[in-house]
């Protein structure tokens, strides 16, 4: 076990690492971040920070000198550096979690290899994978063209939606593919979304892993924009994502927090998203509704200790703080303060831009609805702007 007053690293320092960062000096450790960025928000809290590139030896070696253990906020993490590091201190999550999620090539066919269902996708490669491709789209190739409307993925790099492209139809398709960098790719089929649901699971070496309460999740223009737990779809849905969520687990031999990203479609099908190899924004509100954090978890686990049931008390939304609010200066937090049931989160950074996450406020309530008109109401008085609560559309006959 690796005990208080050891060390522990943190790959990446952003508000992610940030939470990671106080769960572990809440627990005695130091905490040294390894992020390029001198404001690095976790950084700001941490005892020491390596403030150099990823692909630096000598910083890989100063890191390596310095910590018992190192875990990591962002799955973007070079390969090679994930090798090194894993051959050189206790790192959780592994390589082949961090591997898998980092390149959506790799993440959609470990997920059919495992015959787990994903939207229809194709893998374009190379310019002549694009030609092709439109070739046959062109010809009349029913399952070519049933892939339209679309979007274009780039396979690695991706976060918040960026480095996505929206196609309606083929025409473009090359165009937008050399927008992306002529990088490998995935063409997904964009499909009518009923719901997003995520799931987060804490796996130690033994026993099973312990879950979250599966959090339902609105995205605007590819970026979260709420999140509320325990979500409001069929129990026997809830229990089929488990499953799904415990075979991913157990098929990555994941060691640590692992978040899965669902998509309910119109029929009712549960489908994988994607999966991050680490806790993940939807499950802020493990900070103020649960016992125990997806961020305490996280350092327990890389620490020997086992995960702890989650405990989550009553209901509670999120809302994320995006940079657009900040835009006649610091929005007025009286509001969110002066509410007892609600949390405000910042994560001290200084410069706010347009869809970047600055913060989140959390709502306490008996119930999810509840939990989620209260925040979004919050929310609404914040940015002074009219926020329509997502529909309640009922899940369709299936
Ligand atoms: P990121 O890595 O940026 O989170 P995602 O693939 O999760 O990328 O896409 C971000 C969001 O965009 C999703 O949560 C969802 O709202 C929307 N989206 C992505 N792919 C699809 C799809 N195939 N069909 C419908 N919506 C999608
Ligand atoms: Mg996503």
């Amino acid at each position: 076990m690796i005990l208080p007053g050891e060390t522990i690293g943190i790959l990446g320092g952003g508000q992610l690492g940030r939470y990671a960062a106080v769960s572990a000096r809440m627990a005695g450790y130091r905490v040294c971040v390894w992020d390029p960025d001198p404001e690095s928000p976790a950084a700001m809290i941490a005892d020491a920070h390596l403030r150099e590139d990823f692909l630096s030896s000598l910083a890989r070696d100063r890191f390596v000198d310095q910590v018992s253990a190192a875990t990591l906020e962002f799955e973007n993490i070079p390969p090679e550096l994930m090798d090194r590091l894993s051959g050189s201190i206790r790192l959780s999550p592994g390589p082949l979690s961090v591997l898998t999620c980092q390149d959506r090539i790799l993440e959609k066919s470990f997920l059919r290899k495992q015959g787990i269902p994903t939207v229809p996708y194709i893998v374009l490669e190379t310019e002549d994978d694009v030609s092709a491709f439109v070739r046959s789209v062109l010809e009349g190739d029913q399952t070519a063209g049933s892939l339209f409307p679309a979007i274009l993925k780039r396979s690695r790099w991706g976060y918040d939606g960026k480095g996505q492209i929206s196609l309606t139809d083929v025409d473009g398709l090359m165009e937008e593919y050399r927008t992306l960098g002529s990088v490998p790719c995935l063409l997904e089929k964009r499909i009518s979304l009923y719901k997003e649901i995520s799931l987060i699971l804490c796996g130690g070496k033994t026993a099973k892993p312990v879950v979250y309460p599966l959090i339902e999740n609105v995205h605007v223009n590819g970026i979260l924009h709420t999140s509320v737990a325990p979500a409001r779809v069929d129990p026997e849905l809830c229990t089929r994502a488990i499953e799904i969520g415990q075979s991913v687990m157990e098929a990555l031999s994941h060691e640590g927090v692992l978040t899965v990203e669902f998509f309910i479609d119109q029929s009712g099908a549960l489908l994988v998203n994607e999966m991050a190899p680490r806790p993940h924004n939807s499950g802020h509100l493990s900070l103020d509704s649960c016992g125990v954090s997806q961020f305490s978890q996280q350092i327990r686990i890389l620490t020997g200790a086992p995960p702890i049931p989650p405990d989550l008390r009553g209901a509670a939304a999120m809302v994320n703080l995006l940079g657009d609010l900040w835009g006649k200066g610091e929005p007025d937090w009286s509001l969110v303060l002066s509410n007892t049931n609600a949390r405000l989160h910042l994560y001290g950074k200084k410069e706010s831009r347009p869809g970047r996450k600055m913060g989140h406020i959390t709502l306490i309530a008996p119930s999810p609805d509840l939990a989620l008109s209260e925040a979004l109401a919050l929310y609404q008085g914040i940015a002074g702007v009219n926020v329509t609560p997502p529909s309640e559309a009922p899940l369709p006959h299936v």
